[in-house]
């Protein structure tokens, strides 16, 4: 089939599928009208693949097709890079702000492909499952969610210890056609319109817990399964209003299982703890790679915002704000520098099996820290122009347009388009959709705390110590 049109994607969302949002059960996700415009945006992102095929597809392996550059299993540097390129051209065509564009999760299908042998060890068949799974994504071009962690609840206690073991998501039984599984998880973005539900390892699981040791992959519209989606951002404002809400809302939904069937072909791991705990750092990082080149095309759009605010206002020349605003341009650069380094990891990643240390510590550390001081920057050199926004319709008022065109005028700029941009920037750091992609970016590769501990507990600090004592103790002293 290879890839798929706007048009195809959206009838292919018009299925058996549960989603709830807002306080009913949503029938057509492609018909609802919150869901409107992140529908139309993602049907872009397919049509753009048939726009720029040489650059965002590769022949299928095993049909020829034209299939997405985010399947490309890279071996060499000019395959990695290839796939960089495709991940950068996506991404902007979203300006970084959806942190799961299908990109994310085709390339996490690819990181665990990669490790079909350690997947298959005990059974083989599970490896089977992988690699049959990765090439069915890749050549019907299906769009993923996936969810890997436990509902929050008592995060003092592990999920057997919870007092309902069905809390978070675990094996009730074995049968003939699968595994029947019960529970939920948290948070599964763009779950309304997806193809497919992806579940899988993330925090380590511990001996006692191997009924919550899952991963598995299944229709979005399979019997029991259901979503429920956080209250939608986009009220139907127009795009002159909420500029992203109106677009770029992906959705965040908890994933409910009633007793869901998991046919045993889409069984990936079940029950070993080991595989379980170990299978992510035997991946080469494409999805680490994509997250940061999705966060290197934000930080890009966020400085480009900065600047044109400081424009509006007439505040360019000073020098702290030049200072502030160049902050930001610096960071974007540093992140396209690391993830030119990153690049070259996930080569030798697949390759030889090497840590990405440069990518995690561009995703776990630096996108974070750097979205963050974005906001702040948009903030404080917005002033009171952040606030004094009007709506459209106060424009299209004659009784007070004329005082909005002499008041709200900025530096060489239409009160409208002033208006217009602050807008822009509201909804990017302070209308939910804004507060929502905050808290996104900080918890986008799982809790700080954890990836950060990360690299406390390497090889690399036990070096940096050994530096320190070799100053206090020279060899011979
Ligand atoms: C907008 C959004 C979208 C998301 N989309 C997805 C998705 O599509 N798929 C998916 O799988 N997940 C998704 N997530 C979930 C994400 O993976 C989790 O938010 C992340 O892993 C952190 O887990 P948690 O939210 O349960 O927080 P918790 O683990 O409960 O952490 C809460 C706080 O406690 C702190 N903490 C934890 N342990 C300690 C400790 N020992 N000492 C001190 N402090 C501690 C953490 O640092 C954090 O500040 C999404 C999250 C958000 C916010």
């Amino acid at each position: 089939m290879g890839i798929r049109s706007g048009s195809e994607f959206v009838e292919s969302l018009r299925d058996a599928r549960t989603i709830y949002a807002n306080g009913e059960r949503v029938r057509d996700v492609t018909d609802y009208p919150p869901f409107r415009g992140i529908v139309a945006t993602m049907a872009s992102l397919y049509d753009l693949q048939h726009r720029r095929r040489d650059e965002l597809t590769f022949p299928s392996p095993t049909t020829g097709e034209p299939v997405s550059a985010s399947f490309i299993l890279a071996d060499t540097l000019e395959a990695a890079e290839r796939r960089a390129r495709a991940e950068e051209i996506r991404a902007d065509h979203t300006f970084g702000l959806m942190g799961r564009m299908p990109d994310f999760c085709n390339a996490m299908v690819s990181d665990v492909v990669t490790a079909r042998g350690y997947v298959g060890r005990r059974e083989p068949r599970y490896g089977d499952n992988l690699q049959r799974y990765y090439e069915e994504v890749r050549d019907r071009d299906w769009c993923l969610t996936h969810t890997l962690v436990d509902p929050q609840i008592d995060r003092s206690r592990g999920p057997a210890e919870q007092d309902d073991p069905f809390a978070a998501l675990r094996l009730v039984r074995e049968t003939d056609s699968g595994l029947i599984v019960r529970g939920a998880k948290m948070l599964s973005t763009l779950a309304p319109f997806s193809n497919e539900l992806w579940v899988g390892p993330f925090y380590p699981r511990r001996a006692g817990e191997e009924a919550y040791a899952l991963c598995f992959a299944i229709p979005t519209a399979t019997p029991g399964l259901k979503f429920i989606c956080r209250e939608t951002y986009d009220g139907g404002r127009s795009s002159f209003d909420r500029p992203l809400s109106s677009r770029f809302d992906e959705e965040d939904a908890l994933a409910v299982f009633d007793d869901v069937l998991v046919p045993w072909e889409r069984v990936f791991i079940h029950g070993d703890i080991e595989i379980f705990n170990g299978v992510l750092a035997r991946t080469p990082g494409y999805a680490m790679l994509q997250g940061a080149i999705r966060g290197m095309v934000k930080l890009r759009f966020l400085a480009g915002l900065a600047c044109h605010l400081a424009d509006a206002i007439g505040r360019s020349a000073l020098p702290q704000v030049q200072s502030q605003v160049g902050e930001l341009v610096a960071n974007a650069e540093l992140v396209s520098g690391l993830i030119r380094a990153g690049t070259q990891e996930v080569t030798w990643g697949a390759t030889r099996g090497t840590p990405h240390r440069s990518l995690a510590a561009t995703l776990w550390v630096m996108i974070p820290q750097a979205q963050m001081r974005a906001a702040e920057v948009i903030r404080q050199l917005s002033g009171s122009g952040l606030i004094m926004t009007p709506t459209e319709k106060d424009f299209a008022n004659p009784e007070i347009a004329g005082y909005l065109e002499k008041y709200l005028r900025g530096k060489d700029v239409s009160a409208r388009d002033r208006v217009q941009l602050f807008k822009l920037a509201w909804d990017m750091i302070g209308e939910p959709f804004g507060s929502r992609q905050l808290q996104y970016e900080w918890f986008y590769s799982g809790d700080p705390n954890f990836t950060r501990s990360r690299f406390f507990r390497s090889p690399i600090t036990r070096d940096f110590k050994a530096m320190v004592d070799r100053l206090l103790k020279p060899p011979g002293a």
